[in-house]
């Protein structure tokens, strides 16, 4: 479904991402863990195109995406994106923000965007805010609106930079479950996560990442009991 190969990614003299290897399959849930600054943001962005990788390959579907000669605003339409910052049209509603991309991007018909639009606030539990400004929310129904927003554009992945960082404690579960309901509808999902917990519980495969290298990917059982590597474990012994 995604195959990166090869990556790497310079910011200036700064090399953030080197020789980043990973291939996601469908309805897979991959968490990206590792320190602050160790590329996980960068490696989702170049993933979706907010960022250009400087070498190697990103495949999507066995197509390889050459930023030249692809319309990016057509593979950014399959590739989703939630981020810690919910980044909601303030003067929107929450049906007009959901609605916003298929009417105006995919040239989807009002009344279909906004049956579709509907359907997809009652699969986040917001069925009850349709009217309502972002201002009026909570982060935790913020949050939730993003990922209804991210939806609406049918992507085939969807990615999450730490969807729950900015929330206070008690919203955090309301936005997991959310993104565990997608997992088990089967949605490939690649996300960044302080949430240990949900990564054992959700993620398909843990990535480990550290100074802009993959240093281990496993299952959750095999990073999580028995990593490979003294990096991981470092890590995993300063966070858990
Ligand atoms: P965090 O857990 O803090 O979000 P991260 O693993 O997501 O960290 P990145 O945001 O990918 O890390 O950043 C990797 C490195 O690249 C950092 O040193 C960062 O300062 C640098 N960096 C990221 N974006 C840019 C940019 N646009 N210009 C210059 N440097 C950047
Ligand atoms: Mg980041």
């Amino acid at each position: 479904m995604i195959e990166v190969q090869q990556l790497n990614k310079s910011f200036g003299s700064l090399h953030v991402l080197k020789d980043v290897d990973l291939t996601v399959h469908e309805s897979d849930v991959v968490c990206l863990i590792g320190a602050s600054g160790s590329g996980k943001s960068t490696l989702l962005r170049c993933l979706n195109f907010l960022e250009m990788k400087d070498s190697g390959k990103i495949l999507i579907n066995g197509e390889e995406i050459d930023e030249r000669s692809h319309n990016l605003n057509q593979v950014r339409q399959k590739v989703g994106m939630v981020f810690q910052h919910f980044h909601l049209f303030p003067h929107k509603t929450v049906l007009e923000n959901v609605i916003e991309a298929p009417i105006y991007v995919k040239k989807v018909p009002k009344e279909k965007a906004i049956k579709k639009g509907r359907a997809l606030l009652k699969k986040v539990g917001l069925s009850d805010k349709e009217e309502v400004y972002p201002a009026k929310l909570s982060g935790g129904q913020k949050q939730r609106v993003a990922i209804a927003r991210s939806l609406a554009m049918k992507p085939e992945v969807m990615l999450f930079d730490e969807p729950t960082s900015a929330l206070d404690p008690e919203l955090v579960g309301e936005v997991l479950s959310t993104m565990k309901e997608l997992a088990k509808e089967g949605m490939t999902m690649i996300l960044v996560t302080h949430e240990m917990g949900f990564a054992r519980e959700v993620a398909d495969k843990i990535v480990y990442m550290h100074e802009g290298k993959i240093v281990e990917i496993g299952t959750p059982e095999e990073i999580f009991e028995q990593p490979k590597q003294q990096r991981t474990k470092d890590f995993l012994n300063s966070v858990l």
